[in-house]
Parts: structure tokens; C-alpha cells; sequence
């Protein structure tokens, strides 16, 4: 377009006014017209050496600049497991509610989902060995599970019971008033999703970006997601009769059933609340999940000081709140004729003063203000800070200096324990049916012991003869996951508690790693565990 505006035989235009013309055609401005005249000069002079555009021209490609999305992506790609494809990002991109939060019409092609890959991070390559990944000893990962995890998981174990090395149970917890006022023994069902492979046979693979590199091709297969609980008292969690589970089994990707979502997730959990309290209303049940975003959503109005100015919203601003879907009768978002999601603002709830009361977030009735955001710096006042008003909104790119406690408002509010914690809807889900839900720490796959399941699931998978069909391969993950026994359920679940005792004792990942074999059999380490490891 750019060589035809140049050179056409009316109305020519000069080489720059060509370039902003075709620029403005792709909807770009004069730094797209000026990368347009150097690549036409670079073509002109070299017609073999196309120049490799990266980034700008294919608006779909600077959409993975959207921090949003790429965390979408990122999260979806790692659940799908190990052999995640690139064919997965363009699968991904075809649900309607993705596209219409991201202003998409259509998915990306190939191409692009592996250039993708690659700026996400992931690498072709074989598997490479060894459990632990970047991230297990990030600082906020390592605090999270030695100061909210462990210690939550040491008050719930003691109503938990416990298997020796043999798998027996030798301890019942013990009666109330220690194991809490409902005096039931609590069970763990912990929880994960997997994927399953027609093709499980494959040792090249997309790696993740904290694994190691080396490019190569790819190969496909039919895949069935499955997502379960397991309970160390019964193994897979299901009624007595064995008749209901809360087993679901699911066709990721396009044109099938899409990717699991929070709501996927809330349904599993409400289906295992049903069967809990019809058949084991002798226990109380305390669901371990993974710390994935999905799992992690918050309510659409639940507070949170990101977006929140200082001063109260200014006149004939948009007033300050939270945007959320619409949903039609059936509880799905209602769509535009665009096919955009229909979206509405709403108030953000109220938030709580440190003795209970509520605070709203607007000035209330009687106010000459009545119904406006009242700005953080109000809401500090109220709180007791005075002085707030003098504050800035934020630091600069909201890095407040380490310890500071009163550098800015939204850091102060941030630390407000009614901001700070936050329930997930998960949490709100389970709490409120009198069930317990834990998240385990980032990156710590080794305490769930579900995780080990589907490794003796998978190795028993591999053993059926290979078939594209997707019946088969149902039938057949579904008779591997049959081989996974209370046994070999609590084996892993003891050895989950080891890991538990070695990072309680204060060993690290490689530590934790190298206890927990040492020890195997074992559920707690010997005291002095610290020290052995450090003579090796
Ligand atoms: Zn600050």
C-alpha cells in the first residue's frame, strides 16, 4: 500500500505523506510510518531478507503487552500442564468472553501463538529434571507459607487424622473442646486439575519459562482435563455408595468446553459439599486448593485501594466504583450487539472500621455530598489518621520505601486489615456452609499429595495401548485414575507432612527435597534435621 500511494499514477504522494497514509490505514501514527519507510527500503534493497516484524503492525501481537491478558494466558498455559501446546493460546483466544474483555474479533493464527510461547517465556525442549521451579523461594511465596500456611495447617492437623508408615491410622484426634466446638474430626480434600494425553508419549515438550531451553517442532493429541479431590481417609472423594463425585472431566479448548473457570470451580465445590454433608456428616472437611488466579477471584465489589483517588470524585467525573458483568436470569453475561460483554459500574461494598462498624465508601445520606466516593484521604480521617489529607496519593509507581508505614495514602489503606485481607470467593463459598478452604503457597506442587496421583495415574495410563480416540481416552484415564488407592493416597499424604516438618524446621526447597527422601516412610523429621542437612 505504501509502494502504490508512492508510485500511483494520479494523486501521488510523497514518500513520507505515503507512509503516514498507510500508517493511519492500520490505524497507527508517524513512529508505525516511519519503522513502514525503513522496511520498504530494507525490501527494496534486499528482496530476500524480509524484515522480521516483531511488534506494532500486528496489533494482535502488542495485545500480550496487556499485563491482564498475559496473566490470563500464563495461568491457562500452566494448568494445561506439561504438554501445553502452542495451538492452546489460539484455542484460548476463540472464547467469546476472553475476546470481548479484550476488544479480539478473532484468535490469533499459529504463528503467532508461538511467538508467543516464546515471549511468555515457554522453550521447546526435552524435560528437564528435578521438582523445584524459580519462584519457591520467592520471598513473598516463603512468607506466605511459614507465617500464614504452616501455622494455619499446624492448627488444623490437630483435629486431622494421621497414618503411620503402613497406612494405618494411628491417631484420632482428640475430643472437644481442643479440636474445636463441633468436636468432629476434620479431613482434608485436596484439590487440583490434570491433563491427559492421547499421545502421552512424547519427551519433547513447550517448557515453562522457569524450566531451561532449546527450540524445536511440535506434535498433538487429543486431551481430556480432569479435576478432583482426593481425601487421605477414603482416596478419591465420592459418596459412600460410590455413586456420586465430584469428579469433573473436561475438553478443554475450542469448540469444546472452554477453559475451568471460578465459577467451574465453585459448582465442583458445592457438589462436594453435598456429598460431605449427606454421607460424612461425622466429619468436617477443610478443602486444599492451588494458589492459581482462578482460584483466587474475589467478589467484583470487594474492596481493594488500586484504583481509589485521594479527593472524593470531582463533579461530572465518572463516579468512582467497580465495572461488572451484567448477568441475564440464567447467571451468564448478557452480551452487546457488538459482542462485547454488557458491563455495569456498581459501588464498591463498604468497607470495615478496625471495632466492626461498617464504612461506606460514599458520603451518605444527609451529606451535601450524598452518593460521591469520599477519596482515600476522607477515608483515612475517618479511620483515625490524621493528617491524611497532607499525604501524597501514592509514591512514585506505587514503590513505597521498605518499612514505611505512612509514606502514602493507598499504601496506608493497603495495609488496612479490612483491605488486606480480603475474602476469595472460594473462601466466602466454603465459609459459608461451615467448610473450611485453604490455598497452598505458589510453586508448591510437593504438598498436595493429589499431584503424586496423577503421576501413578499417568504411569498407569501409558501402560494402555495408544489410541486418537477420544472414548478411549476417557475410558482410560478413568481407569487409570481407578488405580490410585487409599493407600498410595496416604503414602503421599505423609509425605506432604514431611515437607510440611521440614520447612517448619526451617529447611529450604533443595533441603525440604532432600528430608523428605531421606525420611521416607516417616511423618515428622528428627529435631536436629537442620543440622544434618547442613553436613551433608
Ligand atoms: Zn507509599
Amino acid at each position: 500500500m505504501l509502494l502504490w500511494l508512492f508510485i500511483r499514477p494520479l494523486k501521488r504522494h510523497s514518500w513520507v505523506e505515503a507512509s503516514v497514509q498507510t500508517a493511519s490505514a492500520f490505524e497507527g501514527g508517524p513512529g508505525l510510518a516511519k519503522r513502514l519507510r525503513s522496511w520498504a527500503r530494507a525490501f527494496i534493497s534486499d528482496r530476500h531478507a524480509l524484515p522480521i516484524e516483531m511488534r506494532g503492525l500486528d496489533s494482535r501481537h502488542s495485545l500480550l503487552e496487556n499485563e491482564e491478558l498475559k496473566k490470563i494466558l500464563m495461568e491457562q498455559l500452566v494448568k494445561i500442564g506439561k504438554y501445553v501446546r502452542a495451538l492452546d493460546i489460539v484455542e484460548l483466544l476463540t472464547d467469546p468472553e476472553i475476546q470481548a474483555e479484550f476488544g479480539l474479533k478473532k484468535t490469533v493464527c499459529l504463528s503467532t501463538a508461538q511467538v508467543w510461547m516464546h515471549e511468555l517465556g515457554f522453550r521447546w525442549m526435552r524435560t528437564p529434571q528435578g521438582q523445584y521451579i524459580d519462584g519457591h523461594e520467592r520471598p513473598d511465596v516463603t512468607s506466605y507459607r511459614q507465617i500464614s500456611f504452616l501455622p494455619r495447617l499446624a492448627e488444623l492437623d490437630c483435629s486431622v487424622p494421621q497414618y503411620d508408615p503402613d497406612n494405618n491410622l494411628v491417631s484420632t484426634p482428640p475430643p472437644a473442646p481442643v479440636c474445636g466446638p463441633q468436636n468432629r474430626p476434620l479431613l482434608y480434600l485436596y484439590h487440583d486439575e490434570s491433563t491427559f494425553y492421547a499421545h502421552d508419549r512424547r519427551e519433547k515438550r513447550w517448557v515453562a519459562p522457569n524450566e531451561k531451553a532449546v527450540p524445536r517442532k511440535k506434535g498433538e493429541g487429543k486431551s481430556l482435563m480432569v479435576a478432583d479431590l482426593i481425601c487421605p481417609e477414603f482416596g478419591w472423594f465420592q459418596s459412600k455408595d460410590g455413586e456420586r463425585s465430584a469428579r469433573v472431566i473436561f475438553r478443554a479448548g475450542k469448540a469444546r468446553d472452554g477453559y475451568f473457570t471460578n465459577q467451574d470451580i465453585l459448582d465442583q465445590l458445592t457438589t462436594a459439599m453435598d456429598i460431605c454433608e449427606s454421607d460424612y456428616p461425622e466429619y468436617r472437611f477443610c478443602f486444599v486448593l492451588d494458589n492459581a488466579t482462578t482460584h483466587l477471584k474475589r467478589a467484583d465489589d470487594a474492596l481493594s485501594a488500586r484504583h481509589m483517588s485521594k479527593g472524593p470524585t470531582r463533579p461530572g467525573n465518572p463516579m468512582f466504583g467497580v465495572e461488572t458483568n451484567v448477568t441475564g436470569p440464567d447467571g451468564k453475561p448478557v452480551y452487546r450487539p457488538d459482542g462485547k460483554i454488557l458491563k455495569e459500574k456498581i459501588r464498591m461494598r463498604d468497607a470495615r472500621l478496625p471495632d466492626g462498624t461498617p464504612q461506606s465508601l460514599y458520603f451518605t445520606q444527609g451529606h451535601p455530598d450524598a452518593g460521591v466516593f469520599k477519596g482515600m484521604a476522607q477515608l483515612l480521617e475517618e479511620r483515625g489518621f490524621h493528617g491524611a489529607r497532607q499525604l501524597r496519593a501514592e509514591c512514585p509507581g506505587f514503590k513505597c520505601p521498605p518499612l514505611a508505614e505512612r509514606c502514602c495514602c493507598r499504601r496506608l489503606l493497603y495495609n488496612q486489615p479490612d483491605f488486606r485481607e480480603v475474602e476469595t470467593l472460594v473462601e466466602t463459598h466454603c465459609h459459608a456452609r461451615g467448610f473450611e478452604a485453604v490455598f497452598l503457597p505458589k510453586f508448591h506442587c510437593e504438598l498436595n499429595p493429589i499431584e503424586q496421583c496423577w503421576c501413578v495415574a499417568k504411569r498407569t495410563y501409558r501402560e494402555f495401548p495408544p489410541s486418537s480416540l477420544e472414548a478411549d481416552l476417557e475410558q482410560n484415564m478413568v481407569k487409570a485414575l481407578n488405580a490410585v488407592t487409599v493407600q498410595h493416597v496416604r503414602k503421599f499424604y505423609n509425605r506432604t507432612q514431611r515437607f510440611m516438618d521440614a520447612y517448619r524446621k526451617g529447611l529450604m526447597g533443595d533441603g525440604a527435597s532432600w528430608a523428605a527422601k531421606r525420611y521416607s516412610g516417616h511423618r515428622t523429621l528428627p529435631h536436629n534435621i537442620l543440622a544434618q542437612f547442613d553436613k551433608q
